[in-house]
């Protein structure tokens, strides 16, 4: 029986193993995936399909990690269920394993809403690499594409197959891009960029089928919009939105929420079974609650955290929040925390805008402590700032510093420039790993 089961070979999966690794060598420890790969850079997918990478490239560690680090790979398998009571998992193949701890670190899966015509041949989703792939495949004779959603992955899609030659129209129900992680402003600088790339942008507006090729010949033919008109194309990419994947622990007992509910020891109402990564509900330092905050740091330090935990040496979650860098289309930006104050009172917004330049700068204060920040077209301070934003640092004395061009660590105040200056301590367990977290966060 496997000491540890992990379910999910990526960026949560990989930061257990290393941790429990760095306290147990010895102990059996199994990880499975139903994913063929050895673990890769899933936000790297977008440049594979331009073809700009190749799977050895985005591998996440190297191919020789499972075996220097004993690890039984179970890839290419599913779990369909978790037995918390009898401590096992059932693969799809009705292979049982025993567990002594488990982690579910099963992160996200697309959201496919119902519409008419999406089970086409032709229609995408895009999170994995078997996405790229199948969709690179099958690219030639394509022109046009429609991709249904402009937040991250949907404009991470239509930069590459732009990228390939391909004329696309970015179709959002919002009345603007990269609404969860921009506020109006940022949305405007981004969707002229988008713009500039031939992209079209077909905001408030929603498609209600994919309609096949004439004569039932497999393919696409177009899409349709809830207003009747049609856009022909040869292509969809469903990019709605991601829910976390719990379909292994559906009919378990393990509290969840939207996500699986976890502590600060990540651990889950079940007991030896953590979660971790994109489908756990976890601590967030910004807004003080649990919530899911699905980037790749927070589940490679989640993943390290439930990995001490599960090895028996405790360590606590510091808290990750959402926070996200953007590089398609020419655009550099950086957004984390809160986008926008929500109504309620007691923000302070400072904003700087070189409009020429596309520049935008936003801080959202709180008691004079960084509740969050947009940096748009200029994100060299953006690590400055977020450390201030963790570390929950009163910036009131020289706020007014952290818009401006020449902002760095200078600005700051003498004592508080040395403390950061200063050597950071090392990641061990019942620290917080935070710098490693970052340090190996999306290569
Ligand atoms: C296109 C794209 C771009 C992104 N860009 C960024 C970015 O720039 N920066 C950033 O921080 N984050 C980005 N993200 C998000 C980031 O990739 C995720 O936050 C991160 O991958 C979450 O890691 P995880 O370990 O929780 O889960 P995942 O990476 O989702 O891995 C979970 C694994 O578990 C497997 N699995 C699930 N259920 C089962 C089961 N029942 N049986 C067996 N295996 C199972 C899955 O197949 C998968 O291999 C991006 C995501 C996408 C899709």
């Amino acid at each position: 029986m496997p000491e540890y089961v992990i379910i999910g070979n990526s960026a949560g999966g990989i930061g257990a193993v290393e941790a429990i690794r760095e306290v147990d060598k010895e102990g059996s420890l199994a990880i499975i995936s139903d994913e063929p790969y050895p673990a890769y850079s899933r936000p790297l997918i977008s440049e594979y399909l331009a073809g700009e990478t190749s799977l050895e490239r985005m591998l996440y560690r190297s191919r020789d990690f499972y075996h220097e680090n004993a690890v039984e790979a179970i890839l290419g398998k599913k779990v369909v269920g978790v037995d918390v009571d009898g401590s096992f998992v059932t693969l799809s193949d009705g292979e049982k394993i025993e567990y002594g701890r488990l982690l579910v670190a099963t992160g996200g899966v697309p959201f496919v809403p119902k519409m008419e015509g999406s089970d086409r041949h032709g229609v995408y989703t895009f999170t994995t690499l078997g996405d790229a792939e199948r969709m690179a495949s099958r690219l030639a004779g394509v022109r046009r594409a429609v991709v249904i959603g402009g937040g991250l992955i949907g404009i991470s899609v239509t930069e590459a197959l732009t990228k390939r030659g391909i004329v696309v129209t970015v179709v959002e129900l919002k009345d603007r891009i990269l609404n969860v992680i921009l506020d109006e402003e940022g949305s405007r600088i981004a969707e002229e960029a988008v713009r500039r790339a031939g992209v079209t942008i077909m905001a408030n507006s929603t498609v209600t089928q994919i309609t096949g090729k004439p004569g039932g010949a497999p393919g696409v033919h177009s899409a349709v919009l809830a207003n009747g008109d049609e856009l022909p194309c040869d292509l969809v990419v469903v990019a709605i939105g991601v829910v976390p994947r719990v379909d292994a622990v559906v009919n378990s007992a393990i509290q969840r929420n939207r996500g699986i509910v976890v502590d600060r020891h990540m651990a889950t109402s079940a007991p030896n079974v953590y979660a971790c990564g994109d489908v756990a509900e976890a601590y967030d330092y910004v807004l003080d609650i649990n919530r899911l905050t699905p980037i790749w740091p927070n589940a490679y330090l989640g993943g390290r955290i439930a990995g001490y935990n599960m090895t028996g040496r405790s360590a606590i979650y510091p808290g990750g929040t959402g926070m996200n860098s953007l590089n398609y289309f020419g655009l550099a930006i950086v957004s984390a925390g809160l986008v926008m104050p929500d109504g309620q009172q007691g923000y302070e917004v400072l904003t700087e805008r070189r409009l020429e330049e596309g520049v935008y700068k936003k801080v959202i204060l709180r008691d004079d402590v960084i509740m969050g920040f947009t940096f748009v077209n200029d994100i060299e301070k953006s690590g400055i700032l977020s450390g201030l934003m963790r570390d929950k640092v009163d910036v009131g004395g020289f706020k007014q510093y952290l818009i401006a061009d020449d902002f760095d660590l200078t600005s700051l105040p003498k004592a508080l420039r040395k403390a950061r200056l200063g050597p950071r301590p090392q990641p061990s367990a019942g620290a917080a790993p935070q710098e490693k977290a970052r340090a190996l966060a999306v290569d």
